[in-house]
């Protein structure tokens, strides 16, 4: 706000005011959403490229607020990031993708996974540790059909705490996914610090492949170093045949996109299932 002349610098001034004005109301609205439990979760099913089986799914929050209705998560998960919201709303969604995917189990599907996004600031908290053997404990969930979904950018800071608490998550039996791979600034060679189990190829590089040989090379270049290092692959934001057909061929295990589903409630992914894995 620092340039000279005219009336330029009032006029930036009152749009800041106006930006942190409205993002003071999220932040309040956010408190009441906490409280009052306005959150809720949709599933997008993973399908396996080789057998078309819902291998597991995606657990994804939206929020329903009483005037806004449908708030999307990249409206306010951002601002929960910066507030340190996101560590209670992050408990709720752990907590919730745990006893809904409990009950997929017992209704026979006890091979589903489900993937959770973890915020960076979650993976800053010293009791995460704690927090999620407690949550594991008390719905006796299994830790090996839980995977966490992490960004880049997250992996790159590479901070010897975070480091840490990634490896104790591995020993517990969790798998870790790099979300949004390719993203992010980071080389391969940054994966060797904390191997994860999965990358996940981003949407963007998805998308163009089919019209852009170039892209579809990096992705097959990805998914080529992801099987030398022995991680696994899967591919979000698949919308075409055409996307999925080039992926099976690549030899990408797993896929995620509106071209299987979007994210839906429970039920309605309860029903797919007896589609998809007949039973
Ligand atoms: P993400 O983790 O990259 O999730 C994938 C996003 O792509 C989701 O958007 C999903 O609905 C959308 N998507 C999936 N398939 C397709 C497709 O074929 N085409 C298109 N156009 N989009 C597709 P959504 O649900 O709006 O979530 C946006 C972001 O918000 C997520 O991106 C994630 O970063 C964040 N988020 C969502 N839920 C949570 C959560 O519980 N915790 C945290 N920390 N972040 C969350
Ligand atoms: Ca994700
Ligand atoms: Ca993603
Ligand atoms: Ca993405």
């Amino acid at each position: 706000a620092k340039e000279k002349g005219g009336h330029q610098p009032a006029v930036y001034t009152a749009m800041l005011d106006r930006k942190s004005l409205d993002r003071l109301q999220l932040e309040h609205a956010l408190h009441h959403a906490i409280a009052h439990n306005e959150f809720m979760l949709l599933f997008q099913p993973k399908v396996s490229s080789a057998t078309g089986a819902i291998t597991g799914a995606e657990a994804l929050i939206r929020w329903n607020h009483t005037e806004r209705g449908i708030v999307p998560p990249d409206r306010f998960i951002p601002v929960a990031e910066e507030t340190g919201q996101i560590v209670p709303i992050g408990e709720w969604v752990l907590e919730q993708a745990f006893l809904a995917m409990d009950q997929l189990h017992k209704l026979g599907y006890p091979e589903l996974t489900i993937a959770v996004n973890l915020s960076p600031r979650q993976l800053e908290e010293p009791d995460l540790i704690e927090k999620l053997k407690a949550m594991l404990e008390k719905t006796g969930f299994p830790p090996e059909k839980l995977e966490l979904e992490i960004t880049e950018a997250f992996l790159i800071r590479d901070e010897d705490q975070a480091m840490q608490r990634l490896t104790t998550i591995k020993d517990m039996g969790i798998s870790i996914a790099i979300d949004d791979f390719g993203t992010g600034y980071s080389s391969f060679g940054q994966l060797h610090r904390v191997l994860p189990d999965r990358i996940k190829i981003d949407k963007s590089f998805v998308s163009p492949m089919s019209t852009d040989a170039g892209k579809a090379a990096i992705v097959q270049s990805m998914i080529q170093m992801a099987h030398s290092l022995s991680l696994g692959v899967v591919a979000e934001g698949i919308e075409t045949e055409e996307e999925m057909k080039l992926l099976q061929q690549m030899g990408c295990e797993e896929m995620q996109g509106y071209l299987f589903s979007r994210p839906v409630p429970l039920d309605d992914f309860a029903k797919q299932l007896t589609v998809r894995n007949g039973k």
